[in-house]
């Protein structure tokens, strides 16, 4: 492992700027308006291991909202207060193959529930399900799991992203009011669709994600305090999602080329790990078709395959 660390620094910086070039084929959201300013040209990537130690490569300073990456710890926020059996009554366990907005399949699982956490409909639910009395206290509860995860107590919200997404946001609207008129959201739409804004506008860097990921590679445990912050089961639960689910209706390919679990949003963030041993975050604002970094998909690629990482 000192090996594949120093052999890690030596070639990332080169490795960075070969898939900055694809930068280029890509573009930033914009129908979130505030994501549209997002430098389209950044990419950088954190990598951290076991001890804390950190490689950093690239616009590794930069701060972006985490959009469905904060979707992975949303889930597993919800298993703690409810239990598996009743978060899986209300989400299915299955890839849909559609883009993550979709509603073309929201019928289709009985009786109407979304298939999946990660896609929007799913992720939706499952902020309806985070215990707390009212939408600022269910806000506040998952902020306080993300920072105590990062290990960063600063942590927090991006008002004009949260703002600008809580504006224009008429297709998640109708995706949850679907799900209420299905009974499958029962409170209140609008504090629900607040709750899941507000998590998707939490502002992190890579640094950020690779110690949030961190705590995925060793199973819930922060190898760094030793405190365990998930169970081990909900950790599984949540990798395989990531694994099937995470890259959106690239995760087969991701799979494949990269063979790690995986969650991207659409600011252009990629949080992964390799199991027991590296928490990693990327940034690259400039999107590809199906949503997901261009750049960093095709740096953690080289990376996996150089390093031969995949699980399988
Ligand atoms: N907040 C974003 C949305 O609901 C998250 C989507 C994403 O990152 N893919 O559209």
């Amino acid at each position: 492992d000192r090996q594949e660390w120093a052999l890690l620094q030596a070639v990332l910086a080169a490795e960075l700027q070969a898939a900055k070039a694809l930068t280029s084929q890509g573009k930033a959201a914009s129908y979130i308006p505030e994501l549209a300013k997002s430098p389209p040209d950044a990419l950088g990537i954190s990598i951290m291991r076991a001890d804390g130690a950190v490689l950093a490569e690239g616009d590794v300073h930069l701060s972006f909202t985490m959009q469905s990456i904060s979707k992975v710890f949303t889930l597993m926020l919800a298993l703690m207060d409810n239990g598996e059996r009743a978060v899986f009554e209300k989400v299915g366990k299955e890839p849909t193959g559609d883009d993550f907005n979709s509603m073309l399949k929201l019928e289709l699982v009985e009786p109407g529930i979304p298939f999946n956490p990660l896609i929007n409909a799913g992720a939706i639910v499952i902020s309806s399900l985070i215990a707390g009395r009212t939408p600022a206290e269910k806000a506040e509860r998952i902020l306080d799991f993300f920072r105590s995860l990062a290990g960063n107590e600063e942590l927090d919200v991006n008002e004009s992203v949260y703002r600008s997404e809580a504006a224009t946001a008429h297709r998640n609207r109708s995706l949850a009011y679907f799900l209420k008129d299905n009974n499958v959201l029962t409170d209140d739409v609008e504090e629900v669709l607040d709750v899941y804004f507000q998590h998707c506008a939490v502002q992190v860097t890579t640094r950020d994600l690779a110690r949030m990921a961190l705590v995925l590679a060793y199973d819930g445990t922060d190898p760094i305090t030793g405190l365990e912050h998930i169970p081990r089961r909900f950790v599984q639960i949540a990798k395989t999602f990531m694994i099937t689910c995470g890259m959106y209706n690239a995760s087969g390919e991701f799979a494949i080329e990269v063979g790690l679990p995986a969650k991207s949003g659409v600011a252009g963030g990629i949080m992964t790990l390799v199991p027991g041993r590296y928490g990693i975050g990327v940034i690259g604002p400039a999107l590809n078709a199906k949503g997901n970094s261009v750049a960093g998909v095709h740096l953690l690629e080289r990376l996996a395959q150089r390093h031969d990482w995949s699980m399988f």
